[in-house]
């Protein structure tokens, strides 16, 4: 939770982390500005995604979650450019702008319960847990998996649930869920994801390959179960890995 205080003239922005601690936000500016170049970025995919803004509470989250926490210490400076950076493993956080925007068309509900593919930074998870009432994120690689688990646990994130696995198979678990999004670029749809997505939910995925344009697809499931899928636009992500 960001509060405001006033102390010694001058407004210092404080976080107040949930085991109590205080510590000063001393990135709030530089965040500020981010949302400020997401929100530019905006008009350039607008024909794409059909409006010309994004969702209030999700540029609040993108205001709140503090990114410099989730990329490598040397990193921190270039935290809040508005594009993805190294995570280590051969992976990266995603760019700003693109987890405003997937988190956007998620429609995301309070209440709502939320699958994460590849947790990576745990960026994205962190994001969604602003407007979700529980996010669900699975990581493959082991060592990534359990610092970002770490990370998350430290800076509060209570309503994110995590775990090493293969993210093909979904988390069959907690399924179903309200929606889906998958942050690693995969050939096909995989069936387990979709069986898992709930009537009247949304799962956003990047569909491709290393040597193909990757499409970020909308996966939607009518009230009747019917499903449907749209190319929106072209993205670059990792490839998801694994087994399939
Ligand atoms: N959402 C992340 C983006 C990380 S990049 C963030 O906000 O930082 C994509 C991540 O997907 C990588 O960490 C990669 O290891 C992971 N990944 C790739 N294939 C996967 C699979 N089959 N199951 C789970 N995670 C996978």
């Amino acid at each position: 939770m960001a509060v405001k205080l006033f102390i010694t003239g001058v407004f210092v922005h404080l976080f107040l982390l949930s085991n109590g601690a205080v510590v000063a936000d001393e990135y709030r500016q530089q965040r500020q500005q981010m949302a400020a170049d997401i929100e530019d970025d905006v008009e350039i995919v607008a024909k794409h995604i059909n409006k010309k803004s994004f969702d209030t509470m999700v540029m609040q989250a993108m205001r709140t979650v503090p990114r410099h926490e989730f990329v490598p210490a040397d990193l921190r400076g270039e935290a809040y450019e508005n594009r993805p950076l190294p995570i280590g493993f051969g992976q990266t956080i995603s760019q700003p702008y693109i987890v405003a925007l997937m988190t956007d068309l998620l429609r995301p509900q309070p209440g709502q319960r939320v699958l994460e593919i590849g947790t990576g930074s745990g960026y994205q998870a962190a994001v969604l847990s602003q407007l979700v009432a529980q996010v669900y994120s699975i990581e493959i690689i082991e060592q990534l998996g359990k610092s970002t688990a770490q990370l998350l646990t430290q800076l509060g994130y209570g309503n994110i649930k995590t775990r090493i696995a293969d993210g093909y198979d979904g988390w069959p678990q907690h399924a179903p869920y309200d929606s889906i999004i998958v942050t690693a670029a995969i050939s096909h749809i995989p069936p387990p994801l979709v069986q898992q997505l709930k009537k009247g939910g949304r799962m956003l995925i990047p569909v491709g390959t290393r040597f193909q344009t990757q499409y970020l697809t909308l996966v939607e499931k009518d009230k009747q179960g019917k499903v449907t899928t749209r190319k929106l636009l072209p993205v670059i992500f990792v490839p998801f890995t694994g087994g399939h």
